[in-house]
């Protein structure tokens, strides 16, 4: 049976973040969402499990004042089942499963990656190439063949969890991101620019090279670090604008969408426009609360799903299982029109 008319709420864990969103025919209803964050020093996968386990029941009970809906009135709970750390995903999926139990409702899973991107289309896009630029994840996604196939990605960490690990080994905390957004402003008004190993390999990109490469800059303490912040934008923002335009010309798409929490960065959005303008593509960005990791975005996935008449009944709840490895272009796309 094809469902018309439903209100999914999502649940988003698979990092740092604890979200739950609602979605009722298409539109978010409610989005909130608490932070795991350190003074000092990065994510600690229990830690922020821990996090996740506090405070569900206070991010759920909000989440359903803002929608304006009572429990009963959920047709079904869509969760992040992938992928993302273990400790993290788990506390997501028990709660899920807890709900849908409770409340005698279907479970829909939802691939988080895929996820960022389908809620981009709330911008207008249609069939982007996504930027997707997250902690743990940098990836160029697009659609083709039945698939999300991932055209480039990072070889070897993503580009968040770069920049924050910059940022540790500069005294910064978590999330290292504004912080050095700041900085880096702040180094771009004397533009010294510092020369660091620029490593794009077809429409992958690679990463630990510079990061050694900044952390022995550091503890010289001869550079400044507006100056290194400055530089590391510019020559990582440049790898992956110059790795999203060669998947742009690779799959003849003409539209750009920016997924992830570091697209919250305004120098990667303006360097993406530019070469936008200059190939004659269409730029998305959607606001930032849709940017980074929350459970809106699961949901509008799941109510995709749900719509296609695919869902895991509750008594089914006990087969599935978290997937901390899961790839995008792993993911069977049975909800698409074309595929059913
Ligand atoms: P996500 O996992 O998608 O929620 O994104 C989290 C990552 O985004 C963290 O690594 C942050 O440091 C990074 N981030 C957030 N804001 C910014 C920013 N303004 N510039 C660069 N990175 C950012
Ligand atoms: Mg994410």
């Amino acid at each position: 049976m094809v469902i018309q008319m439903a209100i999914v709420l999502g649940i988003e864990s698979t990092a740092h973040t604890f979200g739950v969103g609602v979605v009722k025919d298409g539109k978010i209803i409610s989005n909130i969402k608490d932070s795991y964050t350190t003074k000092k020093g990065g994510i600690i996968p229990l830690e922020s499990a821990k996090h996740h386990e506090i405070i569900k029941k206070e991010v759920y009970s909000k989440a359903l004042k803002e929608a304006k809906i009572k429990e009963k009135e959920i047709d079904a709970v869509a969760f992040s089942q992938g992928p993302g750390l273990s400790p993290c995903l788990l506390v997501g999926i028990r709660f899920a499963k807890e709900i849908s139990k409770n409340l005698n409702i279907p479970l829909i899973p939802v691939n988080h990656c895929i996820a960022h991107l389908e809620v981009g289309k709330i911008t207008g896009t249609k069939d982007p190439v996504m930027l997707y630029v997250s902690g743990a994840n940098t990836q160029i996604i697009a659609y083709a063949s039945q698939k999300f196939r991932v055209f480039g990605e990072t070889l070897d960490v993503g580009v968040g969890n770069f920049i924050d690990n910059f940022a540790r080994y500069s005294g910064i905390g978590f999330p290292g991101g504004p912080i050095v957004e700041k900085l880096a402003k702040e180094g771009s008004k004397r533009k010294n620019f510092i020369e660091l190993p620029y490593t794009v390999k077809g429409m992958d990109i690679a990463l630990s090279g510079i990061l050694t490469n900044l952390r022995q800059k550091i503890e010289t303490g001869k550079y400044s670090l507006e100056d290194l912040a400055y530089s590391m934008q510019e020559t990582v923002f440049a790898m992956l604008v110059e790795t999203a335009e060669r998947a742009l010309a690779h799959t003849e798409k003409n539209e750009l969408l920016l997924g992830g929490g570091v697209s919250c960065n305004l120098r990667l959005q303006e360097m993406c426009k530019i070469m936008c303008k200059e190939r004659g593509t269409k730029f998305f960005c959607p606001e930032k609360q849709f940017l980074m990791d929350q459970g809106a975005m699961i949901a509008f996935l799941g109510e995709i799903i749900l719509k296609s008449g695919i869902k895991i009944k509750p008594e089914l709840a006990d087969t599935l299982d978290i997937m901390p490895r899961q790839r995008t272009d792993e993911v069977e796309v049975k909800w698409k029109k074309e595929c059913l």
